[in-house]
């Protein structure tokens, strides 16, 4: 073990201090979180108990009750006091982000910026909750739409955006009058942690907010259920694996709460013919090896039309051999570990699979000598299949990108549709019909779809989600707010008559 590997957990002890985390909240429990950068453990956490986990949304349904009725613009002065403490905080928070789930410094910082970014659009927003206004079919009657808080929202989040799919909801969700109830991963808690010191500072400043607008469980999947199956829970936001929201999903539909689901994806993109294949190469690389292939919206499928494929596909191998595995923490690393072992198998597996298939595949293997043997470094897996067959077909959280050659564009189209997933996708392309065939109604069925810019990297102004096993739901950008509130349709009759709509007559008479 290096001499950096042996003062991580110190490292981690005066971040988290420096964040202002009680000493309390991360030691001495029975919650292991350990670094996928060295495999150390890193800190013990007391878990919450399912009776905690009861009180606390009872904490937060009681604050739902003052909150909903102060008025939004003063909800969004809370997230523009919270963007102001996330910007203070935004260094040392994106290296703790970096510590415990193992991303390059840039992206952990920029995962933070997202927060800050949700938060200033949070803040514009908290003056635009706006309804519609309708003509109605009586006379001197109008129709108007109001919109108003809807309750607790719960979150429950994955281990690879740890801090900043909570923003995402919470951001959101407080200037639309709801509380929040979060459960992080198991993986990932010490970054949530961290958050919510970071809010609770925002908190101060604001004097007079209610106890328990924001709450944080910690522990694993069974604290999460205890908010799935909460009737004070009215809108649950769950980012994981599709596993996860096969789970969840009946379970909220059987109490008719909302649910908002972010799910696995397994993303494509088509390079066609005309492709600008130098930015076509550099938009793969970043999408598929970026994050150690641990997005949702990582490129793990490539389609290559057949008079480009022999030009890109060596490049992109070049690519693959030589691109920096190793600590994040180390400059010039684009590739840091993957979480911990079972990522590690799911993708040794995964590439098993392929070469029993007929599969060429490049890099795959592990890196030694980076850290200790349980932390897991690989070289990126580029796996040239002869069909859209077998493995490909389904979400591997692994930086493995499988390409298929094709002839016709119908074709690529078809195959980038016979997944169960429905996230993201592109099209690297310089032909206006190809790209706009792409987006077409008949085209890409996910729920975004990029030309020549890979599938990841979203900005937060647009609403974020994906369609069919990807859950279907909508956050962060765009109209998404509306899933945090509860619409009322209000008709008003300032006549002296009772016209009834459809001409109905109901006369009783003198
Ligand atoms: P995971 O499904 O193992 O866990 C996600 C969270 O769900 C954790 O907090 C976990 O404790 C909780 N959980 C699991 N089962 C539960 C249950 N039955 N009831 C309540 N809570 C439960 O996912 P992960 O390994 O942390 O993350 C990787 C997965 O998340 C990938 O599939 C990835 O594509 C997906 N993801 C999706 C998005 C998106 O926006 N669509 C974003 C990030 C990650």
């Amino acid at each position: 073990m290096s001499q950096a590997n042996a003062t991580l957990p110190a490292e981690v002890d005066q971040l988290l201090q420096r964040l202002g985390v009680p000493r309390a909240a991360y030691t001495g429990g029975t919650l292991a979180v350990r670094s996928p950068i060295t495999g150390d453990t890193i800190a013990h956490l007391p878990q919450t108990t399912a009776a905690e986990a009861t009180r606390a949304i009872a904490r937060a349904q009681a604050a739902f009750l003052v909150w909903r009725d102060v008025p939004a613009p003063r909800r969004g002065e809370l997230v523009r006091l919270l963007g102001e403490e996330l910007r203070a905080a935004k260094v040392d928070l994106g290296l703790l982000v970096t510590l415990e789930a193992g991303k390059v410094p840039s992206e952990g910082a920029g995962e933070v910026q997202e927060m800050i970014d949700i938060c200033d659009f949070a803040v514009g927003l908290s003056r635009q909750l706006y309804g519609m206004t309708i003509a109605t079919e009586r006379a001197e009657h109008r129709m108007m739409e109001t919109w108003h808080p809807l309750g607790v929202c719960g979150v429950i989040s994955a281990f690879n955006f740890p801090v900043a799919v909570w923003c995402w909801n919470a951001a959101l969700a407080l200037v639309c009058g709801d509380s929040v109830v979060w459960k992080p991963s198991e993986k990932t808690p010490l970054t949530a942690l961290a958050t919510l010191a970071i809010a609770k500072r925002a908190l101060a400043r604001f004097g007079d907010a209610p106890e328990g607008l924001l709450e944080l469980l910690i522990g694993q999947r069974d604290i999460g259920e205890v908010l799935v199956d909460d009737p004070h829970v009215k809108v649950l936001s769950a980012t994981g694996s599709t596993a996860m929201g096969r789970a969840v999903a009946p379970r909220l539909a059987s109490r008719f709460a909302r649910a908002i689901l972010e799910l696995g994806g397994n993303n494509a993109a088509i390079v066609t013919p005309s492709a600008d294949l130098d930015l076509t190469l550099r938009g793969i690389a970043f999408a598929a090896m970026g994050t150690a292939g641990q997005r949702c919206t990582t490129l793990r499928r490539l389609f290559v039309h057949d008079s480009v494929y022999d030009t890109l596909v060596p490049q992109l191998a070049k690519v693959y051999a030589k691109v920096q595995v190793g600590d994040p923490r180390t400059p010039g690393t684009l590739v840091g570990p993957l979480i911990d072992r079972a990522a590690f198998e799911g993708m040794q597996n995964a590439l098993d699979e392929s070469r029993a298939l007929g599969a060429t595949v490049h890099g795959g293997t592990r890196v030694d000598g980076i850290a200790s043997a349980d932390a897991f470094y690989v070289r990126p897996a580029l796996v040239e299949l002869h069909d859209h067959a077998g493995p490909v077909l389904r979400e591997t959280f692994a930086p493995i990108l499988y390409v298929v050659r094709y002839q016709s564009l119908a074709q690529a189209i078809d195959w980038h549709n016979a997944v169960g997933a429905g996230l993201s996708s592109s099209i690297f392309t310089l032909n206006m019909r190809e790209a706009e065939r792409f987006m077409a109604s008949s085209g890409s069925d996910c729920g975004i779809a990029n030309v020549n810019i890979g599938p990841s990297g979203a900005e937060i102004g647009g609403a974020f989600g994906g369609e069919k096993e990807t859950g279907g739901g909508r956050e962060s950008g765009s109209d998404s707010w509306k899933a945090y509130m509860r619409r009322a349709t209000n008709t008003i009759n300032y006549s002296t008559a009772l016209p009834l709509a459809q001409g109905v007559s109901f006369d009783i008479g003198e």
